[in-house]
């Protein structure tokens, strides 16, 4: 097992994750088999704060740089491949009540660091590319930035690792920030943050330079020198039109070929090697700026204020799509949107439909009432925006701010006849006001929001456990059966006329068995049911051109190189070529 450790300087959140995913895809087009680690000093964190929680296919949720690993290199990773210090902590604990240590006295050297070495050993072996082969290399990305005091054991433990298989199978990039202050490109901090990565035993091969602009030669020559490193090393990642160029930036500096220089790595076998070149060669032609005409397409959500917190889902459209996107803030300055973190400056990015794609966020609570007796303005910028989309998402989520909003939403899109997509909260919201609408159920609601309403159209499922919050949810893959009759669903179509579709789930509530003979004889057809026929997947609605909600969150399974069904439905729908998405996705036979 070969290792490369990427390593974050100066400042989080700079795009650790996209270089470590970038790189394990060029070595996959070299034909090696590559999988991921993402250590991450803390647990579960908050959506609003640190983006998505990202739901993986055994239901671990997990932090949202796993969903990039998933879909740059094509993997399916397991809840093991995320290591927290909380799993860590446990995990020692757990094998001091077993009496592992023998009445030992536990502590965090050498327990807690042995601990995380041997699992991180272990997990690099795992098979992720469905292959069921080993992988060659295992990328490891340790969260936050060298010097945290979270990630003392973790860096401790890598220490080790490297020196017990020798540096010839551990490689480390660490990856800097470079200022610019007046117009100076600032090189201090990536000395300094060499210097402490240094000190902590771990030599750095290549110093990954993030900035805004190209570093001049005088900076690199600088780094070089001062860090003690060749010129060669030192590899300038400059923020690019979309992250999914970064392969580029990276494969044009050589990256790869100075990482296996340092490595004592055999030739991959031919079949693998022409496979990756294949894999090369997609990625670069889809990734090309293509784009043509604008498509506007409205999200709303309750988290609007940070991006990350859909990253799937934009994911999705992007990748689906093959749209680029530029992100309009246009509610009045009032949504201070993080604009500066990752691809909101996808301006170019090539496309399928070759759209330029604007993603209008608009926050559910400005499209209710209440808003337009408080904040008239904002209230009818919000319904302008909406309104001049050419389609409407309605992503994931929990509690009931906002959901008012959402559901006037979908009654919009229903009425307007705009193209439709509903996940999760999507689905459940439009249920709900399509009970109200047309089945005369004024009352209708979920039970997450009312738990004493007479109509409860949404329900608590009878499984999931109502007291514990953690990993309690419907998690992770679950089939979805194709209904009779739905042979001539558009979602079916989409799904290459396939009689199941494997997606993955995160939700505590349903919706409720006793109504849906109603909400069928109204048009609202739950084309897809789970494998007792008793859960409702997907509806698809009558008479509609585009009308599709789903309770599971097919964005966590979209890939750069293969977008997701209902979302390519969704985008050809709002561009107005859903016949041709229908064709080709029929051609093209079920996955
Ligand atoms: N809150 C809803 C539920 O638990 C929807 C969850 C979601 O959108 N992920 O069922």
């Amino acid at each position: 097992m070969h290792y490369i450790l990427v390593a974050g300087g100066v400042i989080s959140g700079v795009g650790k994750g996209i270089i470590a995913s970038s790189t394990g895809l060029l070595l996959q087009t070299l034909g090696y088999r590559v999988s991921c680690i993402k250590v991450q000093p803390l647990g579960l964190m908050a959506p609003a704060e640190h983006g998505e929680c990202f739901v993986l296919s055994s239901g671990g949720e997990v932090d949202l740089d796993l969903g990039n690993y998933e879909r740059y290199l094509s993997v399916t990773l397991s809840g093991d491949n995320n290591i927290t210090l909380g799993k860590m902590h446990k995990r020692v604990h757990d094998l001091e009540r077993k009496g592992h240590y023998l009445g030992k006295t536990v502590q965090i050297v050498p327990h807690l660091t042995d601990c995380i070495q041997e699992w991180i050993e272990r997990v690099a072996k795992i098979p992720v590319d469905g292959s069921g082969e080993e992988p060659d290399i295992c990328i490891i990305e340790l969260g936050g930035t060298v010097g945290d005091m979270e990630s003392a054991p973790f860096l401790y433990a890598l220490t080790k690792l490297r020196h017990e298989v020798g540096s010839k199978n551990f490689s480390t990039i660490m990856v800097s920030y470079v200022a610019t202050v007046h117009g100076e490109q600032k090189t201090k901090p990536t000395q300094h943050c060499v210097k402490a990565i240094r000190s902590e035993g771990l030599i750095p091969d290549v110093i990954a330079c993030r900035c805004e602009k190209p570093l001049e030669e005088s900076t690199i020559s600088k780094i070089s020198l001062h860090c003690q490193v060749g010129l060669d090393q030192v590899v300038v990642v400059r923020d690019m039109p979309t992250i999914y160029q970064v392969p580029h930036l990276l494969h044009e500096q050589g990256l790869v070929p100075l990482l296996l220089s340092k490595m004592d790595l055999p030739s991959p076998c031919k079949s693998l090697a022409a496979k990756g070149a294949a894999k090369w060669e997609s990625w670069m032609n889809l990734t090309l700026p293509k784009s043509q005409a604008d498509l506007k397409i409205a999200l709303v959500g309750k988290y609007v204020r940070n991006l990350d917190a859909y990253m799937s889902v934009v994911k999705a459209v992007l990748s689906t799509c093959y749209c680029s996107m530029a992100v309009t803030p246009w509610t009045t300055g009032k949504i201070n949107l993080r604009l500066t973190r990752h691809d909101v400056r996808l301006e170019h990015a090539a496309m399928h439909y070759r759209y330029n794609l604007k993603l209008l966020l608009i926050n559910a609570e400005d499209l209710e009432p209440e808003a337009e007796s408080q904040d008239p303005d904002t209230y009818r910028s919000a319904w302008d925006s909406l309104a001049s989309a050419s389609g409407l998402i309605i992503p994931g989520g929990f509690g009931k701010r906002g959901v008012l909003g959402m559901m006037l939403a979908s009654r919009w899109a229903r009425e307007q006849k705009r193209p439709y997509l509903g996940i999760c909260l999507g689905f459940q919201v439009a249920v709900m006001q399509f009970a109200r609408d047309m089945l005369s159920m004024k009352e209708a609601d979920s039970e997450e929001f009312r738990p004493d309403s007479r109509e409860p159209i949404i329900i608590h499922m009878p499984e999931v456990d109502r007291e514990r919050m953690g990993a309690t949810m419907r998690l992770g893959l679950h089939d979805t059966v194709f209904q009779p009759g739905s042979e001539a669903s558009k979602i079916r179509a989409l799904y290459g006329g396939s009689n199941r579709a494997h997606e993955r789930h995160r939700h505590r509530y349903e919706v409720n068995p006793q109504y849906v003979e109603k909400l069928q004889s109204m048009g609202l057809h739950f084309v897809g049911k789970d494998t007792t026929g008793q859960r409702m997947e997907i509806f698809e609605l009558q008479d509609h051109p585009f009308f599709i909600g789903t309770q599971f969150h097919a964005e966590y399974q979209s890939r750069v190189l293969s977008g997701s069904p209902p979302y390519l439905g969704f985008i050809a729908a709002s561009a107005g070529c859903l016949d041709q998405a229908l064709k080709e996705q029929t051609a093209k036979g079920p996955e």
